[in-house]
């Protein structure tokens, strides 16, 4: 490994803090490359991670005493500079030949595969993700934590995963399960006084893939089993993985030591998809029914449907099936006539709604965000608050200065790139605009 990065390594832990510096920095390779240095990580999604959250960090931490950084280049490699800490203990590997694997606990989708996925603009985070966690798991990413709206994906990628984690030569213990089922196994387990092989069942897994986590809203005795079950799998580097519609802090009545864990643990967003990506998918999908769809007729579909991918397929269904039952070409026009135009896909915010999550989420007053008060706990929200309402509610500078209390537009400008700067620098202020961002995204109105 290259001296200079070597040497660099404490100052950049000092910058980015311990838990980032075990996740992203300690596995990346760094080999000399000219008068430069090369940065090798293991996947796309490291990559990516990596460079948009801790390159400053890096180049700070790598600037000569002559002031000059280093050129640098950070590549795919697919390896790792180090062995993994705790490993996921191979149960009995190479035992028994290929059989269609099925998880210890739960079931698969047949389909829900990585080659049935469409990876665009708004899951290809998530979708990395996912990936680089099929190669090490139990490693970095511990919990994982998949938040998105309904349809749009989550299900289908955690079975992509656990249908990966089984084609391993390594037979590893899997769970692949709703919350509901999770639910549900316990209190049977509860009322025939089995709670003994409950728990045993559970803690013997390598890998817990738990679904819908939102749905432990509120069920107390669930939430703190589960809490031992999670806290048992996570002590020994076991991998857990979960889903939500919702951000951990959003899901209700969820008790405050499960939320800190799901918060602990490296949260990815799926969005809901646009653009080319609706017609790629929509066209995906007539083709794994045989069906070669025009372009044209793609794109319509995708036009005239909801947000989510599983109205996408909704919309499809109809009308290949429409088509088919009338014996009538497959056309743009019989599109037409079968599904109305649907409004376009917005996300309809207003500025009171930013103000008021933005409140509640760092316990300050609407009124203090509008005041001119400067402590800096306020100020930030504030500035978080004018950020996100040009950004996600896209309102004008002057409407926005107005909105608060009547400023100058110009401090609203200026409250934007601060938060813009942030955003680019620390990785902490990107953490939490993300998960504001996902909670307005996923409740646009009060
Ligand atoms: P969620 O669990 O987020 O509510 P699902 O995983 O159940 O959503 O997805 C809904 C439907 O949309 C499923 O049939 C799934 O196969 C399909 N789907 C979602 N995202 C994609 C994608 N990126 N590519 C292909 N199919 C997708
Ligand atoms: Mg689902």
């Amino acid at each position: 490994m290259e001296a200079e990065w070597l040497e660099a390594l404490p100052r950049l832990r000092q910058l980015v803090g311990d838990r980032n510096f075990t996740t992203w920095i300690e596995p990346i390779r760094c080999e000399k490359n000219g008068n430069g240095l090369c940065l090798e990580v293991s996947s796309r999604f490291f990559q990516e991670w990596v460079t948009r959250h801790f390159l400053s960090a890096i180049r700070q931490a790598l600037t000569r005493a002559d002031g000059t950084v280093p050129a640098l280049r950070i590549v795919v490699t697919g390896k790792e500079a180090r062995p993994p800490a705790a490993p996921v203990a191979p149960s009995a590997p190479q035992a028994r030949p290929a059989a269609p694997r099925m998880p210890k606990i739960g079931r698969l989708v047949p389909d829900y595969t990585f080659q049935t996925f469409v990876v665009g603009e708004s899951n290809e985070v998530a979708y990395q993700a996912v990936r680089a966690l099929a190669e090490f798991p139990g490693r970095r990413f511990n919990p994982m934590f998949l938040c998105g709206g309904v349809g749009l994906g989550k299900t289908h990628l955690i079975n992509a995963l656990a249908h990966a984690l089984l084609a391993r030569p390594q037979r590893r213990r899997i769970a692949c399960l709703p919350a509901e089922a999770f639910m549900n196994t316990l209190i049977t387990a509860l009322r025939q006084d089995q709670m003994g092989s409950f728990r045993d069942r559970f803690r013997e897994l390598d890998v817990l893939i738990l679904d819908d986590v939102h749905f432990l809203a509120g069920k107390e005795r669930t939430q703190e089993e589960f809490f031992h079950t999670f806290n048992a799998l996570h002590l020994s580097g076991r991998q857990i993985v979960l889903t939500s519609d919702k951000p951990p802090h959003a899901i209700a009545d969820l008790e405050q030591r499960l939320r800190s864990r799901f918060e602990g643990g490296l949260i990815v967003d799926i969005h809901p998809p646009t653009g080319a990506m609706r017609i790629a998918i929509v066209a995906r999908k007539a083709a794994a029914q045989g069906v070669d769809l025009p372009l044209e007729v793609a794109s319509l579909v995708a036009q005239r449907s909801g947000p989510s991918v599983r109205e996408l397929e909704g919309a499809l269904t109809r009308v290949l099936a429409t088509v088919a039952l009338r014996g009538v070409p497959l056309t743009a026009a019989a599109v037409e006539m079968l599904l109305a135009p649907v409004a376009p896909v917005a996300i309809m915010l207003s500025v009171e709604t930013i103000q008021e999550r933005v409140s509640h989420h760092f316990g300050v007053s609407v009124t203090d965000l509008k005041s001119h008060r400067r402590d800096r706990s306020v100020t930030f929200a504030r500035q978080i608050a004018m950020y996100l309402s040009r950004t996600l509610a896209q309102v004008s500078f002057p409407s926005i200065a107005e909105k608060f209390g009547g400023r100058d537009h110009s401090t609203v400008m200026h409250a934007v790139r601060k938060v813009e700067y942030k955003r680019a620098h620390d990785p902490d202020a990107g953490q939490l605009l993300m998960t504001l961002e996902n909670d307005l995204r996923s409740r646009p109105s009060a």
